[in-house]
């Protein structure tokens, strides 16, 4: 995937969707596929370097030293795996009540309960090929800071065998979590009623490089692999005689998405966009205001809160209008929201997915009070709108089940959590020391440090 301006090679993070090319600052959008993407990390150690660490590491080991052993560079494929998990965990414990009537009597105790309700992010990485012993099974928590490239034929290094991936995406996404879930059951007394949930997870798929280093030794064959980015030894297995041949399964049928890349300019007039990350942008120049994304519930107009007021950053919320039918059960969600017809889902990012909840239901009540207009033009202080409709629809989903979670009685619709239409509104808050006040009713905040 190169730039469509200057045909430069394009180095991506994790999170992005707008960027500007190295090399000849076009600004870039990227179009994601539907089926998960692939990426590559780049060989940054060299085999020199490779070697060094391994003699090092045989010196520590007490190994012998490797000598004339054959080197291979090679590239492992990775299931990365993105979600977000609902823990509810219950503890039982024990309070001293003491009778005054009988105060030498024993005390006795009483039992009380604490449900602990949270929402977390989970990442998990997994080899995306048959486990080969040597090769570590889970790339770890580096993920956030590798630099990557979207995976392509043209993009490869030729000396390298890259294994293709032969693990499906449910079977790995099914073992991933596993480990996730399970964790919430350690506590036996308590297994039953603890529950952790996996919602709206994404897949991708990450190569890995390395170096394999076959040496014979009396008994067999000793092989290391050597991270291909800090020349460390990161495995190493032994092979006798007698040990099974692993079969080779086929080659992958599992399909990957090519990334897209397009020139970040407005479709009207063609001038650039800021490169700022957001699912709206108005034009500049014309003036005109387009979504990024295309989805069946979405308006395309704008709504923000009536009245200007001063000093204040306009944040983005996706108003999601509920069927009358459903207005009464949804007004007993989220605790109660009132008067309210619609959830209001922050359209920003947040650090905390406990802040989100909290901020979501406050701001879904607030909804109700508050009075909305068309918007032409987009506030220079409105915040850009970095949580996509999609995003959004997945977290409210979420979010609901985090409210059902922590109360006794439920309150079910029956017909699913269906918005009819959903509109992008900005709601002017105002910065209070630590914290953001909504500047209509001040009556909904957050913490100013919560923001990603
Ligand atoms: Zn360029
Ligand atoms: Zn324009």
């Amino acid at each position: 995937m190169t730039c469509p301006s200057c045909g430069g090679e394009l180095e991506l993070q994790d999170d992005f969707f707008v960027l500007t090319c190295s090399h000849c600052e076009s600004v870039l959008r990227i179009v994601m596929p539907e089926i998960p993407p692939a990426f590559m990390v780049r060989r940054k150690a060299s085999q020199r370097e490779a070697m060094f660490q391994l003699d090092r590491y045989c010196r520590e080991q007490g190994l012998p030293f490797v000598s004339g052993a054959q080197v291979t560079p090679v590239s492992y494929p990775y299931w990365k795996l993105d979600a977000v998990a609902l823990k509810v965990r219950h503890t039982t414990y024990e309070v001293e009540t003491t009778d005054t009537d009988e105060a030498y009597d024993d005390s006795r105790t009483e039992e009380r309960e604490f449900t602990a309700i949270n929402l977390a992010p989970v990442s998990v990485t997994r080899l995306a090929t048959q486990s080969t012993s040597g090769v570590p099974c889970s790339l770890g928590l580096r993920t956030d800071y590798l630099r990557m490239i979207p995976f392509s034929q043209e993009s490869t290094e030729p000396d390298t065998t890259y294994y293709s991936v032969n693990v499906r995406e449910d079977l790995a996404r099914a073992t991933a979590f596993k480990g996730v879930v399970e964790a919430g059951k350690i506590d036996y007394a308590n297994a039953a009623k603890n529950s952790t949930e996996i919602f709206g997870s994404r897949a991708s798929v990450i190569h890995f490089p390395y170096f394999r280093v076959d040496s014979v030794t009396p008994e067999g064959i000793r092989t290391f692999y050597i991270d291909g980015v800090t020349g460390k030894v990161s495995g190493s297995a032994e092979q006798t005689v007698d040990s099974p041949v692993l079969e080779m399964e086929d080659s992958s049928a599992v399909q990957f998405g090519a990334l897209k890349v397009s020139l970040h300019r407005c479709g009207n007039c063609g001038v650039d966009l800021p490169a700022t990350r957001s699912c709206v942008y108005q034009c500049h120049n014309c003036g005109r205001i387009a979504f990024l994304e295309s989805h069946a519930l979405l308006q395309p107009t704008l709504l923000s809160v009536i009245g200007t007021v001063k000093e204040s950053t306009h944040f983005p919320f996706w108003s999601m209008q509920f069927a009358e039918e459903d207005q009464s059960a949804l007004r007993k969600i989220f605790g109660g929201i009132l008067m309210s017809d619609r959830i209001m889902v922050p359209a920003f990012k947040i650090r905390n997915t406990e802040a989100m909840y909290r901020l979501c239901k406050r701001m879904s009540a607030a909804a109700g009070r508050i009075e909305f207009a068309q918007i032409e033009t987009l506030s220079p202080a409105s915040a850009p709108a970095t949580v996509s409709l999609r995003e959004a629809l997945t977290m409210v989903e979420l979010l609901w089940h985090r409210d059902l979670a922590g109360r006794e009685i439920r309150t079910n619709i029956d017909s699913g959590f269906n918005p009819i239409s959903v509109q992008l509104a900005f709601v002017p808050f105002a910065k209070e020391q630590y914290f953001y006040v909504d500047a209509a009713l001040k009556a909904v905040t957050f913490e100013a440090g919560a923001l990603a």
